[in-house]
């Protein structure tokens, strides 16, 4: 099979086919192409073979663009590193606007390179979540955030639910452990103004279980949240 074949044959069988016309797949060959060509000289991945990175890269974080909805958001992606989830969010939805923000300034280059080859609404931002979060810019200033594997629930819910408005979302892609996270992570959710709305566990084919968990921001969180990395990972909540 080619690489357009494969792609969509993969989104089909996750029912994503709406993200799999021959114009999206278009894109996401040349994100392929640069993808490996920029991990031969910096690393953004173990994963480099074709059905690979279509299902564990491109069709993981494309399982998070129907909580996108039909409105033009205003999406961050914190710990985004190679530009997952927010490159295949910004291919799917166009009309969004993307923060793809991690600490890792090097990986945000790719990030940058494929915005400006692919024409995609994504704007890099090199920082630390827990200090930006404190900055009026970016507190509470987001539609929808979004996270893949950047820290287990309770860490995770403290370094993204500041940036998220009241009435938005966080949208955390977790793995096989995401409902065990869960139960670890509810009285984190609660202190810092969010409610559960929904919870899907799934198998991204041949990878395995995955759980996508819906937190709504129903109340602002305190100012005193996030803590210094430190302490936010030796006393998670
Ligand atoms: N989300 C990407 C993915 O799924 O491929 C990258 C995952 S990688 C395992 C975790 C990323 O989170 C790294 O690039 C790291 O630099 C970033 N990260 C971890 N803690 C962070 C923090 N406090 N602020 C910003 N970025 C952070």
């Amino acid at each position: 099979m080619n690489f357009t074949e494969t792609y969509q044959s993969t989104l089909a069988a996750l029912g994503l086919a709406p993200y799999a016309t021959d114009e999206i797949a278009a894109k996401f060959e040349t994100l392929y192409t640069k993808l490996v060509e920029f991990n031969s000289h910096t690393n953004l991945t173990a994963i480099t073979d074709e059905a690979g990175v279509i299902l564990r890269h491109f069709a993981d974080s494309l399982t998070a663009a129907p909580y996108i909805g039909e409105k033009s958001l205003k999406i961050l992606d914190v710990g985004c590193g190679g530009g997952f989830p927010t490159l295949p969010l910004a291919i799917a939805h166009p009309d969004c606007r993307f923060t793809a923000l991690d600490s890792t300034a090097k990986k945000l280059t790719f990030v940058a390179e494929m915005a400006d080859t692919l024409s995609l609404p994504v704007t890099t931002l090199p920082a630390r979540a827990e200090e930006v979060a404190q900055m009026p810019a970016h507190r509470e200033r987001y539609d929808l955030v979004v996270s893949r594997a950047v820290a287990r629930l309770p860490m995770l819910c403290e370094l993204c639910l500041p940036f998220v408005k009241v009435g938005g979302r966080f949208v955390a892609l977790k793995g096989a452990d995401g409902e065990l996270e869960l139960t670890e992570a509810e009285h984190a959710i609660a202190k810092l103004g969010g409610r559960l709305i929904s919870q899907k566990a799934f198998t991204l084919g041949d990878a395995g279980g995955r759980v996508i968990l819906e937190i709504e921001k129903v109340r602002p969180t305190p100012t005193a949240y996030p803590r210094a990395f430190a302490k936010i990972k030796k006393t998670p909540l």
